[in-house]
């Protein structure tokens, strides 16, 4: 209670709605205070109280090559030695455009914003200006951003209309429908009652906000052809997985075109930078030559790309993927046959796909929101903090993805399985 931590928690818990600027911040999920970091090199963070942790939050995505990455740091200080905003362009952003586009070829055009949420919001509105159409199709447990129209999603089922999980947001009845993640089925009955009247199926290609679910066999396909079917445009979110699993989209890997696609998070290099792409004749759309508009202040910032770039041309030269790939099942093969009292004293499964995993206390497979949600949360709040009292910090709920980066060595991995072993 005496923590450097606990200190300034309770200070910012008087100036800052509880005390976060992030909801997802606050150990609600876990229990506790929140920490206080105030570095972080490599894959390690230092709290305000000076202690060590391994991190395996990584800032929930953007660091796939861990804290401070030096090129990075350097490109960034140079970037803001040269002006930190101009409103007016720059040929960074024409080069980053260019190198986006190369990388992702599903995209012939991309608009820079700030974070995830605009990129998507911006989508969304693309989709329905450029369909004439209103109706959306999102997964329950599908997390897009907190614009207003896609704050839907708690408790609604199929064939009903979203209702809003915030207050303070009015969303029309029938907006959104919510299917099951990985239901097929679902998705069909909706397109054959509405297809007239969606304008976009939008998904995160591999969910990772209800932990890591990823598609089951045929899924994406399905999107693509009941889109395809009706007309309606299909939106693969990507701020999680966008680069996270080689130097492209996750559809890019796995051959399936989206109509628009958003990115966040790795592209900014950990600052505030996302941005969406798709097809020329939808991006076509947005202002200033088209009809839907979308503006920023701050949009495409030099020091903000400057970090995205470098951060890009580096996983392009050093393709990193393997590695952490590599890390990732080692992890995924250790979880096995563990007999910890905090592992194998539940129903146990390791969510794992590359250098993503989500450690759910309950049985497996998880394939939706729902099977999530019958998840122990309290044993992984004893999991989350039995595990940064051994040194590792984890993302506080079991809604969420843990991320490994280029900078975990071998070693930090053994004594995550260690410090596993010995709860
Ligand atoms: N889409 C997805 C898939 C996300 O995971 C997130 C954030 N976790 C967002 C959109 C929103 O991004 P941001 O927090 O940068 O607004």
């Amino acid at each position: 209670m005496n923590s450097q931590s606990a200190r300034y928690f309770s200070r910012a818990q008087k100036v800052i709605p509880g005390g976060v600027n992030s909801p997802v911040r606050a150990f609600n999920a876990v229990g506790g205070d929140p920490l206080y970091v105030v570095k972080g090199h490599g894959p390690r963070i230092t709290t305000a109280d000076g202690r060590e942790l391994i991190d395996f939050c990584g800032s929930w995505g953007p660091l796939i090559l861990g804290h401070a990455r030096e090129e990075v740091v350097e490109a960034v200080a140079k970037a803001a030695r040269d002006g930190m905003t101009f409103g007016i362009n720059t040929p960074r952003e024409v080069e980053f455009a260019e190198l986006l586009c190369s990388l992702v070829p599903v995209m012939d055009q991309v608009r820079l914003v700030n974070s995830g949420t605009e990129a998507v919001m911006t989508a969304l509105r693309l989709a329905r200006g450029f369909t004439g159409r209103r109706r959306i199709i999102k997964f329950d447990g599908g997390y897009h951003g907190h614009s207003d129209g896609l704050l839907v999603g708690a408790g609604s089922g199929l064939l009903t209309g979203g209702i809003s999980s915030s207050a303070g947001v009015y969303v029309d009845e029938g907006d959104v429908f919510l299917p099951a993640y990985n239901d097929k089925q679902a998705v069909s009955d909706l397109i054959d009652a509405y297809g007239d009247e969606v304008a976009a199926i939008i998904v995160e290609p591999v969910a990772g906000n209800m932990g890591l679910v990823p598609p089951v066999d045929g899924f994406l396909e399905h999107l693509r052809a009941e889109a395809d079917r009706c007309g309606a445009l299909l939106i693969f979110d990507e701020v999680i997985t966008g680069f996270r699993f080689g130097p492209t989209t996750y559809g890019e890997q796995v051959g399936i075109t989206s109509d628009l696609t958003t990115l966040g998070k790795i592209i900014g290099g950990g600052m505030p930078l996302a941005a969406l792409g798709g097809r020329k004749e939808v991006m076509q759309r947005l202002a200033p030559v088209g009809d839907v508009y979308q503006a920023g202040t701050l949009s495409g910032n030099p020091v903000a790309v400057a970090a995205g770039m470098k951060t890009v041309e580096l996983l392009v030269e050093e393709n990193p993927y393997d590695q952490i790939s590599n890390v990732g099942k080692k992890l995924a093969e250790s979880f096995q046959g563990l007999e910890t009292n905090c592992v194998g004293a539940h129903n146990f499964y390791l969510s794992q796909l590359g250098g993503v995993f989500t450690p759910f206390f309950g049985r497996g497979p998880i394939r939706n929101l729902a099977e999530a949600k019958a998840c122990d949360t309290k044993a992984h709040a004893a999991f989350f903090h039995a595990m940064l009292d051994r040194g590792f910090y984890l993302p506080p709920s079991q809604f969420e993805c843990a991320f490994i980066s280029a900078a975990h060595t071998d070693a930090d991995i053994e004594a995550f399985i260690s410090a596993v072993q010995d709860i």
